[in-house]
C-alpha cells in the first residue's frame, strides 16, 4: 500500500532524492564506487560539496560575506556552538518551546542569558508578541518553527543585535532575508536529507569576536576556512541534500515551495476548523505553522484518538501521533510531502467523523 509519511523527523524526502541516493549507493558518478566508500577528497565528491553550497546560496539568495557549512552533530550541537563562538557577555533568547529551551540551557554555560519572552504559560501554543530585544546583547536567538507545538514565525525579525535562528524544521519553505541574520542553522533531516548533516549559514563578520579559546572542531572559523572540508564531512547526507536542492531549483525555488506548502496547510487547517470532532491546538491563525500541523480531538471525543490513528493507518497514513508533550495528532507537511497525502488524511478524518 502507498504510504503517506507525516513523520516529524527524520521525515519524508522527495522521490528524486531517494532514487538518486539509491543509485549513488551502487555507483557514484560513474566512479565504479559507492558513495558510501568514496574518498571525501575525490574530485567527484568535491564537486558535490561545491554544488551543494552554491545551490544553498542561490536558493536562499545569500549575499556576499557568508559561508555555507555542512557540519555533524545535529542542530543540537549548534545550541552550544553558537554561544561558544558568539556569546561574550550576554545574549537574548525567545523561549517558544523545547528546542528553544535546550538552546538557552547551553547558552547559560557561556554567559548571561536574557529570555525576552516565553509562551510556556500556555504550553507554547502561541508566539509571544510584545517583547523588546536589547540593542546591546551579543545576539538574539529564536526558533523559526516550533516542530513540537505547531507554531511558526514566518517573518524575519528586525532587531539591532546580531540575529541567530534555528530553522531546522522550516528551512527552504519560504524566501529568507539572510542579510538580517548572522547565523542560520538547520538539521538536514526535516526538509533536506537523511540525518547526519546540519546546514550552518554563517556571516564571516560575526566570527572572531569572543576572547575565549574555542576547540578546533567547535570553531566555525575552522570549517569556514576549509570550505566545510576540515575533516570528513557527512558524505552521504550531503549527496542527498544536493539532490533535494536540485529538485527545489527545478520546481522554481523556495517561492514556489512556499506556495505549495501554504496550499497544503490551508487544506488541512480548513478541514480541522470545520470539523465537529477535531480542533487545532494553535488558535491564532497568525501563529500557525505550515510545517507541523498540531490538532486534537474535542473533549467529548478524546477517547477516540487511538482509534483514529489505527483507522488512518489502514489508509497508509503514518507518523501522525502528536508529540507526548502536546498529545493528539501532528501532521508534518514538509516540502517533500505531496498534496495528495494531505487529501488522503482529510478524507480519512471526514470518513472517521461520519462513522463515529
Ligand atoms: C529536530 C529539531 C532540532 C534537533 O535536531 P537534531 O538534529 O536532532 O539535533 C532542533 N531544533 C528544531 C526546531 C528541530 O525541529
Amino acid at each position: 500500500m502507498k504510504k503517506h509519511n507525516f513523520y516529524a523527523g527524520p521525515s519524508i524526502l522527495t522521490p528524486y532524492t531517494i532514487k538518486n541516493t539509491a543509485d549513488a549507493v551502487i555507483d557514484f558518478a560513474n566512479t565504479g564506487l559507492s558513495i558510501l566508500e568514496v574518498s571525501h577528497r575525490s574530485k567527484e565528491f568535491q564537486a558535490v560539496m561545491d554544488e551543494a553550497q552554491a545551490l544553498v546560496k542561490e536558493l536562499l539568495e545569500i549575499p556576499e560575506g557568508y559561508h555555507v557549512l555542512f557540519l555533524g552533530g545535529g542542530a543540537s550541537l549548534q545550541f552550544a556552538m553558537v554561544p561558544f563562538n558568539l556569546l561574550q557577555t550576554k545574549a537574548a533568547y525567545l523561549d517558544t518551546g523545547v528546542w528553544a529551551h535546550k538552546a538557552i540551557k547551553e547558552a547559560k554555560l557561556f554567559g548571561e542569558v536574557d529570555v525576552v519572552a516565553s509562551s510556556e504559560d500556555k504550553n507554547y501554543n502561541y508566539i509571544p508578541k510584545h517583547y523588546a530585544v536589547p540593542d546591546d546583547v551579543d545576539y538574539f536567538h529564536y526558533t523559526t518553527n516550533n516542530t513540537i507545538y505547531g507554531t511558526e514565525i514566518r517573518k524575519d525579525p528586525d532587531v539591532k543585535a546580531r540575529l541567530v535562528a534555528d530553522m531546522s524544521s522550516d528551512i527552504f519553505s519560504r524566501p529568507v532575508d539572510v542579510s538580517k541574520y548572522d547565523i542560520i542553522y538547520a538539521g538536514a533531516q526535516k526538509n533536506l536529507a537523511p540525518a547526519g548533516a546540519t546546514i550552518v549559514i554563517v556571516r564571516e563578520d560575526a566570527l572572531g569576536k569572543v576572547t575565549r579559546p574555542i576547540p578546533t572542531m567547535l570553531n566555525y572559523k575552522t570549517h569556514a576556512d576549509k570550505g566545510s572540508m576540515f575533516n570528513t564531512p557527512p558524505v552521504l547526507p550531503i549527496f542527498s541534500a544536493l539532490q533535494t536542492l536540485k529538485y527545489y531549483k527545478e520546481i522554481g525555488g523556495v517561492k514556489e515551495m512556499e506556495k505549495r506548502d501554504l496550499a497544503k496547510a490551508a487544506v488541512l487547517y480548513e478541514a480541522i476548523d470545520s470539523s465537529r470532532m477535531f480542533e487545532a491546538t494553535v488558535k491564532d491563525h497568525e501563529d500557525r505553522t505550515i510545517m507541523n500541523v498540531c490538532f486534537v480531538m474535542k473533549p467529548e471525543y478524546t477517547e477516540l484518538e487511538k482509534a483514529f490513528i489505527d483507522f488512518a493507518s489502514t489508509k497508509g497514513i503514518v507518523g501522525i501521533k502528536g508529540h507526548r508533550s502536546v498529545g493528539g495528532f501532528r501532521a508534518s507537511l514538509y516540502n517533500a510531502l505531496p498534496m495528495e497525502s494531505v487529501e488522503v488524511l482529510v478524507a480519512a478524518m471526514k470518513e472517521f467523523e461520519n462513522n463515529n
